[in-house]
């Protein structure tokens, strides 16, 4: 177990899509330990493995209510929309509004390789969606909605 190095800002990293894990190996097993303790270090809600420098389809989720280890993520369901406040860990000291599905379903394996299915509503749903984004490079910055006069 391990913090891990945020990357930041205009790192290329952020912006590539990343690979579908094939097996969950050992290294696939200490990234999500090293990701969940750098998640926790730094005070976030979520991590996505490109945010520590790994093309992986990897995320870490834990709003409060324990941790959510997701490989190879993919919503499969959703309702409704909601806009609230977003930040990242990569952008630090930005925010703003986003638009996002009110309640999700992501399907994905856990890291004993099982499929499991995770539903999420309001700030769950609004976590999950980010880490995905940033899985095929798109960063929160990209989605602020403008607000009305
Ligand atoms: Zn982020």
């Amino acid at each position: 177990m391990a913090i891990r190095n945020i990357r930041k800002d205009e790192d290329p990293i952020l912006r590539k899509k990343s690979k579908v894990v094939m097996e969950i190996d050992e290294r696939v097993l200490t990234l999500l330990d090293d990701m969940a303790d750098t998640m926790y270090d730094a005070e976030g809600v979520g991590l996505a493995a490109p945010q520590v420098g790994v093309l992986k389809r990897v995320i870490v989720v834990d709003i409060g209510y324990g941790l959510f280890e997701v490989i190879n993520p993919e919503i499969v369901e959703e309702e409704g929309e909601q806009i609230g406040e977003e930040g990242c860990l990569s952008l630090p000291g930005k925010n703003g509004d986003v638009c996002r599905p009110r309640k999700i379903t992501v399907a994905g394996l856990n890291r004993k390789g099982e499929k499991i299915r995770i539903q999420g509503e309001d700030l769950m749903a609004r976590a999950l969606c980010h880490e995905i984004d940033h899985l095929n490079g798109v960063l929160f910055t990209d989605l602020i909605v403008e607000e009305e006069e």
